[in-house]
């Protein structure tokens, strides 16, 4: 029988109150029973609008078809045919802007909860299910990838199985990209992503840790003298963005990528039984109003900072983040200030001690499709603050271009590819944020995939 509740069966989620002060999972996932429940309201409509919203086209509706018959196995690997890290995408993908957007439900209530489903399907197989990874025949040739983010592993996971000899060089002590180093553990437990990365590891692909291409080997020399056939360029946006104001150089002033890093990476909430410590005032400022913004800010507040505050210039319909981490930060007591732009950080003897900001208004649309933020004259005003949080935007780092002859770049440092990830420099493909620029996970994996078939293709034409 069809469930017709036109709301989303509830996620459990953490009290507010609580979670605000432990890096534990906020949502803690569908039972059995939920799921069951929550898959009986997708109606497996005829033409099916949910799969052209994911970007890797999972089989949405089969695999919430065997979920709601309790097959939960078999849905497992109705995702895993498509997308090769369900419980990351599950978590942390913005479906309502994908999938869940063209559900046919939310015409008349909220869609069928695909990214619940997706996640509890995907926890279930990892906790009931032994893997047996089958490795496939070695075909001998060596592809190389460079980052191990989304994109990287998801070009990894689909050579490996074509049965290429696949190597990934991280200039990081640890795999995952962004998965790892950028997404608070509290929003995506950092046991699963390594889960996800040893299933590749069991197909094969062998992660070159500490290896900084560019640094300690050239692309060339990995073709040339190391003798991988092509090269994949999945490294990623990890060049912070500031606003180029007066005081950015105050003690107190921190890029988001830096803050996250230190905490989610370097474990420095568990100082002092991990080595990195992170300072964090009673007062913070996030300036942005991204996922970036949002995982800073509810950071800063896990660590002990009385007030915390969202700084935007534009208003909350504009938001960049998703919906759900927009919600949760308010539930966990952030406090949003928007139409509000920052002019300058104040400081006494090097330390901040607060921003300096103006009042916006929103005018005409811009070349973004959002409305412009102005200026309202004479509106300035100071916030007392001991922290500045710098998240609006980051951009490719310029190492892989400067040590790279004859790769095209744009000029704020994305790489340039056509539509199957081939650079202008035979053998070298990419994807992900390093071509798109701050962008998702599940593009970034979809251009890995989209790479990967096209390094196949490109090794089979040199045979
Ligand atoms: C804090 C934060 C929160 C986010 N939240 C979400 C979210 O909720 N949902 C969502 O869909 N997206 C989110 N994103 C965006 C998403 O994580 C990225 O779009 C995605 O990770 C990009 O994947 P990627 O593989 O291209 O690059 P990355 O994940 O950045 O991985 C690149 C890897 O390449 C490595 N690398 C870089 N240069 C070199 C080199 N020269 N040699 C060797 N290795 C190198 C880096 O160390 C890194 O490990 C978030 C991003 C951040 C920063």
């Amino acid at each position: 029988m069809a469930n017709l509740n036109p709301e989303k069966t509830q996620m459990p989620v953490q009290n507010p109150d609580e979670r605000n002060k432990n890096f534990d999972e906020v949502a803690t996932g569908y039972t059995e029973e939920m799921a069951t429940d929550e898959a009986q309201r997708c109606l497996n409509c005829k033409h099916k609008p949910c799969i052209s919203g994911c970007p890797v086209n999972v089989n949405i509706p089969s695999f919430i078809k065997e979920v709601g018959q309790g097959n939960f196995k078999r849905a497992y690997e109705i995702i895993n045919d498509t997308n090769s890290l369900p419980a990351v995408c599950g978590r942390v993908c913005p479906q309502e802007s994908q999938c869940e957007k063209y559900c046919v439900r939310a015409i008349k209530g909220e869609s069928v909860g695909i990214g619940r489903l997706e996640r509890f399907v995907a926890d279930w197989y990892m906790k009931n299910i032994e893997p047996k990874p089958q490795k496939p025949e070695p075909n001998g040739i060596k592809m190389a990838i460079i980052g191990s983010g989304p994109a990287g592993l998801a070009c990894a996971g689909d050579l490996a199985k074509l049965g290429y000899d696949v190597t990934i060089f991280e200039a990081f002590h640890v795999a995952g990209g962004v998965l790892m180093y950028g997404i608070p553990q509290f929003r995506l437990p950092k046991e699963i992503v390594i889960k996800e990365i040893e299933s590749l590891e069991h197909l094969g692909v062998k992660i070159e840790l500490n290896a900084v291409v560019g640094k300690m080997i050239s692309i060339e020399q990995l073709m040339e003298e190391e003798s991988f056939k092509a090269v994949f360029i999945a490294t990623g946006a990890g060049l912070p963005s500031f606003m180029g104001i007066p005081g950015e150089n105050l003690c107190g002033v921190y890029s988001a990528n830096e803050f996250l890093t230190r905490i989610n990476l370097m474990k420095a909430y568990k100082f002092p039984e991990f080595d990195t410590r992170i300072k964090v005032g009673q007062r913070v400022a996030v300036v942005g109003g991204g996922n970036v913004a949002m995982d800073a800010a509810r950071c800063a507040k896990r660590l002990g900072a009385k007030e915390v505050y969202i700084i935007y210039r534009r208003s909350e319909a504009e938001m960049p983040a998703r919906l759900e981490e927009i919600h949760h930060a308010k539930q966990e007591g952030i406090i949003f200030r928007v139409l509000t732009n920052p002019v300058r950080i104040v400081g006494e003897h090097n330390f901040v001690t607060g921003i300096e900001c103006v009042q916006m208004e929103l005018g005409k649309m811009d070349e973004s499709g959002r409305r412009r933020p102005t200026v309202i004259e004479g509106s300035e005003f100071i916030l007392d603050m001991d922290t500045v949080i710098i998240a609006i935007g980051q951009s490719p780092n310029p190492l892989i271009k400067a040590t790279t002859p004859d790769l095209h770049t744009y000029g704020w440092g994305g790489i340039i590819t056509d539509d199957s990830g081939r650079t202008s420099k035979p053998g070298v493909f990419a994807g992900g944020d390093a071509v798109t620029g701050a962008a998702t996970v599940i593009l970034a994996m979809g251009a890995g995939k989209v790479a990967a078939a096209a390094m196949d293709e490109y090794a089979k034409r040199l045979k």
